[in-house]
């Protein structure tokens, strides 16, 4: 007989949320904090999301998406978990560019960028001045019309190895393009431009291990294996929700699944508005990613002094070569012993943006020789830069769209959410639905570690406050079931 994954969870809780990335898990936190029952379903054996890692034979420990985050997260690990996830978060501070263009080195903070824009690019001191003070005043509520392409025309008009230096790493770490609003480059790029570019000590597996300690602690029903099928509504809003083919009792669902999935399969479109539908059906997907995880021998190091590399061999910046599938830009984010202390292992993970569509639609054949490729690229692009690395390597694996899709469910392997206009609409989902929200990767600015676990914040401030404007009228009565 199959396992019950729901066994002895109760019949009814104050809120679902429905998946663990780490807006989920943050918002299920401080909930429970506030006091709400809270049920935390994750379809996967393992809860973070893509704040994720897997381990391999040989002591290989891979990290996905630990490649780098602003400052804010300290912030937000203490205010909203504990002082000692706060304690690990660590500098990095060997960032590297490499691609026709220039090449240099980075501590990837505002004063070190003014000081290449001024030497190397012979910007002017006033000008930069004026550029970081305008994006540093751009916040999310505004309704800001400029794109980025605009913002870097007005600012740095026709210098595009400058365009590069400022927008290549934001759209790895968050797909934005030169189109998208500038709103959404200017308050990500202010995010690292604070203090620099920093990363979790212990690594993913840690952290999400002393998360999951943190929920239980604080009562959170944490439920791995858990698949939520649907969001059952009626007039009055949120009714509860089916899991595994069970039913349970809820006033208030909180979804970090994908904001599409959520309104048209988990609610469904007949519980909408026709021109609220008719705007979510032009959100746009923001795009996936492939990745190289490069597990170096026991024994063995990587001589290259960086901790990220922005590599590309790409005459200039252009999102269409950067999501093409013939990769030309890989970010390689070099994991050290400092990562793990302890362990004195070393590995390299390559990442690049790519289109689902690019790997979608490929037999089983055809794609197992393009990850055979984009896995023998990577290791012929690392080893002009590690020249030994074929010879210091005893694992290595790819991942493509379809992985990330597999995973976390989420339509076309998202890495990032959606485009801008999905923000609105995520926001809006109480007032078509009473009891409904959605939280996690969206709009460009809520994604990322930082954007993600931020955004699960505000969400569950607001679902706090119409649990208790319910709760006074319309308890859940729970059962054990
Ligand atoms: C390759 C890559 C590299 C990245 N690198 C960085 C980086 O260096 N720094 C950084 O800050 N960010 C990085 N990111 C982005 C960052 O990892 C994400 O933005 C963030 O982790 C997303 O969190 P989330 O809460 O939105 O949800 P997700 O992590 O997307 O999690 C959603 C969860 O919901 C679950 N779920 C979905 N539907 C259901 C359902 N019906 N029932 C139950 N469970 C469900 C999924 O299984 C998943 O666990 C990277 C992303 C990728 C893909």
């Amino acid at each position: 007989m199959a396992r019950n994954w729901l066994k002895g969870a109760q019949s009814a809780y104050d809120t679902v949320v429905i998946g663990s990335g780490l807006a989920g898990m943050t918002a299920a936190n401080v909930l429970a904090r506030l006091g709400h029952k809270v049920l935390l379903a994750e379809h996967h054996y393992n809860l973070g999301g893509l704040a994720t890692w897997f381990k391999r034979k040989g002591g290989h420990i891979l990290d996905i998406s630990l490649h780098g985050f602003p400052i804010g997260m300290m912030k937000t690990l203490r205010k909203y978990w504990t002082m000692d996830m706060a304690d690990r978060v660590i500098q990095l501070r060997n960032i590297r560019f490499d691609n026709p263009q220039f090449c240099l080195r980075t501590t990837f903070d505002r004063a070190d960028f003014t000081h290449i824009l001024l030497e190397r690019f012979g910007i002017m001191l006033d000008v930069v001045d004026e550029f970081f003070s305008t994006i540093r005043q751009f916040n999310f509520y505004d309704e800001l019309k400029m794109t980025t392409r605009e913002l870097f025309e007005k600012f740095f008009p026709g210098r595009k190895d400058v365009w590069r230096f400022l927008m290549e790493p934001i759209t790895y770490a968050n797909g934005s393009t030169l189109d998208d609003p500038a709103l959404t480059y200017g308050i990500v790029f202010s995010n690292f431009m604070s203090k620099g570019v920093f990363t979790y000590q212990g690594g993913t597996d840690q952290l999400i291990r002393a998360m999951k300690a943190e929920l239980e602690s604080n009562g959170v029903d944490i439920r791995t294996h858990c698949l939520v099928e649907k969001i059952y509504v009626d007039d009055d809003g949120v009714r509860g929700v089916r899991i595994n083919g069970d039913d349970i009792a809820c006033n208030a669902a909180l979804s970090n699944s994908n904001l599409l999935t959520t309104i048209h399969k988990l609610v469904g479109d007949e519980h909408f508005d026709d021109g609220f539908l008719k705007e979510a059906r032009r959100v746009r997907l923001n795009n996936s990613s492939c990745q190289v995880y490069i597990g170096i021998k026991k024994g063995e190091k990587v001589d290259y002094d960086a901790d990220l590399l922005f590599s590309s061999v790409a005459d200039e910046y252009d999102t269409d070569k950067i999501l093409s599938k013939d990769v030309t830009s890989r970010t390689f984010s070099f994991y050290h012993p400092f990562i793990r202390p302890g362990t004195n292992r070393y590995s390299v993970v390559s990442s690049t943006n790519a289109r689902y569509e690019d790997w979608a639609s490929l037999g089983t054949k055809d794609y197992g020789r393009d990850k055979d490729h984009l896995i023998q690229t990577t290791l012929d692009a690392l080893s002009h830069y590690v020249p030994n690395v074929r010879k210091i390597v005893d694992y290595v694996e790819a991942s493509t769209p379809k992985t990330f899709k597999r995973y976390t469910l989420h339509p076309s392997g998202t890495s990032f959410g959606t485009k801008f206009e999905g923000l609105k609409i995520s926001r809006e989902l109480p007032q078509q639905v009473a009891g409904l929200f959605h939280t996690g990767s969206v709009g460009i600015i809520m994604s990322g570690w930082l954007g993600a676990a931020n955004y699960g914040v505000i969400v569950a401030n607001e679902v706090d406050k119409f649990l208790r404007s319910v709760n006074s009228q319309s308890p859940v009565e729970a059962v054990t079931v």
